[in-house]
Order: C-alpha cells, then structure tokens, then sequence
C-alpha cells in the first residue's frame, strides 16, 4: 500500500462544487472521493481539517530556458518547475519559438530535450509559428499528432516573430483544420516600432519609454483584428496575456456576438501598476515586459471580467531574467531591456489572497481559472484541471490562515528580484501533490528529480475531416 495516500477532511474545492470529503488517492490517480473513507492499512494519512484541497494549478504560459533578446531566460525547466511546484502549480505549458526557415518538428524535438531530465511536474509545448508557408502547413498536423495541439503567432515583434495578417489566416485556418487552438500576441507590431524609433531619436532611452511604447490602444486594435480575422478564418482564438480595458471590451464584444474567443490575463495586470516605471531609474527594468503595465485604475475591470467569465484564464507569462546580468542589457535603450518577469511560482498564492481572501473571486472561481478552464482549453481536462475519480492526483492543500510576504529571500525563482516584492499573502499552500507524489511541502521542493512528464494533449475540438 506505499502507493495510497488519504487525505482527510479537507474542503475539496473544484471549479464547480465545495464539499467537505476524504480523498484516496493510489497509484498517482484519485481512486475514491467520499464523506467517510477509513483509513486502509500501509496508507499515509493526512489530516487536513480546516484546509482546502484544489486541483494543482495550471499555468499555460511560460518561458523557461528561452533564447530572447541576445540572452536566455534565467529560469530553466528545473528551476522554474520547482518553483511552480512550490507554489501549489502541477501543469505548465511552455512555448517552442523556432527559428525562422527552420522544422517545427526539429524545435519541438530541440524543446524536448531542454525539459527531460529537469522539469519536476507535467509540461507540455505551444508551437510559436513565426511564418506560415506550405512547410509549416504540413508540419501542423504532424505536430498535432506529438500532442502538441495549439499554436501562438506574434501580432507584434516586427522583424523577428511577427507574421503579417495573411499568414495569421493561414495559420488560423490550417490549425482549425487539424482541431488545433489558435494563440496570439495581440499588439500592433507596426504601431510600436513607429513609437520606439519615434522616442529615440528624441534620446528618450530610459526604460519609463517602455509603455510609452506599447500603448493599450496598440493591444485594443491587434486585438481587434486578430478577432476579426479568426471570425472570417471561423476558428476560435485564445488572446494570451491580456493587459488593459481596451482588449477586454474587444473580448466581451465578440463573446457577445457569440464567437469562440478566449482570453488570459496575468497576475502582474491584476496588481502591479505602471507607476513602477517611475521609480528609482533604471530599476523599472525589472518591469519591462510586453504589454507592459498599465494604469491602476484598469485592475478591478480585468478582476470584474474574471469574475464575469469574459476572461477565462490567468497565467503568468514568466521569463524570467537577473536584474544585475540581464536586465542591464538594456541601459542604453530600452529597448534591448530582456522582456518579462518572474512569477511561475507566485500565481496561485496571489490569486488566493487578492482574489479569493479579498473577495473578488470565490473559491470556485478560483479553482476555474488557475486550473480547470486553463486545462480544458488546452487538451489536458479531465487528466488534469479538477479533482475527480481517475484524474491524475494532481493537487493543492491550501492553509487559508496561514501568512507569509512575496520576497526575493524566499522565492524559488532563479533570479535575483522578486516583481511582487512585499507582497502580503493569507493562505499558502502546505502541500502540493503531483501524480500522487508529494513534491512541495510548506513552500519548500521535496520530489524526486527530473519526475516530470512531456503531456500529450487533446485537441481542441475535433478536426473536420
Ligand atoms: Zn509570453
């Protein structure tokens, strides 16, 4: 019985119901969900009244180990998944970014080998489609075949992963074709390098120029036309890391018209501001990321479109990069500041707190978009993104009392900064669970190495023919 663990008393919280219940669990998977289990023998018993148990969080978007901007993100798949693990996260989905001209097939296999023997919780990979061509077209289904069954294409970077509208529809079409969902990042490429050359040749290099930069009326219209061109395509879309009112009111119009379109937000759109680009000079590099931050006063419209089911996702779009080696890059012009932020590990905890303990999410809520919408838009449901009889036991036990601050002192982050500093947390999770494993307990990693799994995922729907 070394392989049967029993949860007792927990409230077990899923996206659609709250009940107190003994959970088995045996061989990685839940086996029994009941009011009264009894204890078998050989069995580890885990008393957890007064505690929640959630399904483990998914986290759809990450960089890990991601060549950008003339470095490599500082977190890799051991680190990163250790991280997410202690911070209650038992999924990710990563991004393979090939290179211009080059395989998909050789990227995913390339993106593979960065994971096995390092990711300590179950990843699987979106596909960045930098071009779309006849050879990228016959790849798609072959890559649908890996499990691999959702794309990304970039509305900006102009002149490194931007595709133009034709080859989005392309791309929209052929991946409908193959049951695939279809991502975007939704900034208007051209819109921003007329604002970069515009602010430097006025020598506004600092990295306060970065949202100057990447306006929310820059998100609202790619967003705007990426809707528009999925609509005509008649394929849905996922919008990744919505930021600002702009794109929302293009989300909710389409919902409304009744189209398939899903949207992400992050936790750094929900509580940091861009006022953190005026502090303390160059530190605001640690903030720069794309889209940036934006005005305070948009944070409760993303929270009430959480809340309102317009957005179904948050994720965290970590890529994380040092302060002191990378960040620095940028010192002479913003825009050679390494994009994104880390925040793998401290998504759920402040989803938690500042959703859930203060009020703006209820704890189903919660459950629904860390993990379960997030798993059933991308093909892992019902193996993951609930707490179920035959799910992979893929869990979190949260203390809802329990306290702590975000800081760089106890983060499992590879980096030397925290975006969240100071952040004050009620609830944390004492255990995390992968696969019936116990990989986190209070904060800390305590799996196996490299236990990892590559997941091969479902389609969104199912293809045509
Ligand atoms: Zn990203």
């Amino acid at each position: 019985m070394k392989n049967t663990l029993l949860i007792k008393g927990a409230e077990v919280i899923t996206a659609s119901d709250e009940s107190k219940a003994d959970v088995l669990v045996r061989d990685g998977k839940i086996a029994e969900i009941a009011d009264k289990i009894a204890p078998t023998f050989g069995a580890e018993t885990i008393d957890a009244k007064g505690l929640e148990l959630y399904p483990g969080g998914v986290d759809v978007h990450t960089h890990f180990a991601l060549p950008f901007m003339g470095t490599v993100s500082a977190d890799d798949f051991e680190t990163g998944t250790r991280a997410a693990a202690c911070g209650g996260t038992t999924a990710i989905i990563d991004f393979v970014i090939p290179s211009k001209g080059g395989s998909t097939l050789d990227a995913l296999a390339e993106w593979r080998k960065k994971a096995e023997g390092k990711a300590v919780v179950d990843y699987g990979f979106h596909m960045a489609l930098v071009e779309f061509n006849d050879k990228v077209a016959a790849e798609i289904p072959k890559l649908v075949q890996e499990g691999l069954t959702s794309f990304k294409c970039f509305l900006a970077y102009k002149g490194a992963f931007m595709v133009d509208d034709l080859q989005f529809l392309g791309v929209l079409s052929a991946a409908k074709k193959h049951g695939a969902l279809v991502s975007i990042h939704a900034e208007n490429g051209d819109m921003l390098v007329y604002l970069m050359n515009q602010l430097l040749a006025e020598g506004k290099t600092g990295p306060e120029y970065h949202p100057v930069a990447h306006p929310a009326l820059a998100e609202g219209e790619a967003t705007h036309r990426g809707i528009r061109l999925a609509e005509m395509a008649g394929a849905p879309l996922y919008i990744v890391h919505l930021s600002c009112n702009e794109s929302l009111k293009e989300v909710k119009a389409a919902r409304c018209r009744g189209q398939r379109v899903y949207a992400e937000t992050c936790p750094q759109y929900l509580l940091l501001d861009e006022s953190l680009y005026r502090k303390n000079g160059f530190e605001a590099a640690k903030w720069v990321m794309s889209p940036p931050l934006r005005e305070k006063a948009g944070q409760e419209k993303l929270w009430k479109g959480l809340r309102d089911g317009f957005l179904q996702t948050v994720a965290t779009d970590h890529c994380s990069f040092d302060f002191k080696k990378q960040k620095v890059m940028g010192k002479e012009a913003f825009t050679k500041i390494p994009n994104g932020i880390p925040a793998v590990g401290d998504r759920m905890n402040l989803l938690y707190t500042y959703g859930v303990k203060q009020g703006r999410l209820s704890r189903t809520q919660f459950a629904a978009v860390t993990s379960t919408n997030p798993a059933r838009l991308f093909g892992l449901y019902p193996h993951k993104g609930t707490i179920s009889v035959g799910a992979d036991a893929d869990l979190v036990l949260y203390d809802p009392k329990k306290k702590g601050t975000v800081s760089v002192k106890t983060s499992k982050h590879n980096v030397d900064y925290s975006a969240f500093e100071g952040f004050k947390l009620e609830g944390l999770p004492v255990l995390t669970l992968s696969r019936g494993e116990i990989v986190a307990k209070d904060g800390e990693f305590v799996g196996k190495k490299a236990r990892g799994r590559y997941i091969k995922r479902a389609r969104f729907e199912t293809h045509e023919d």
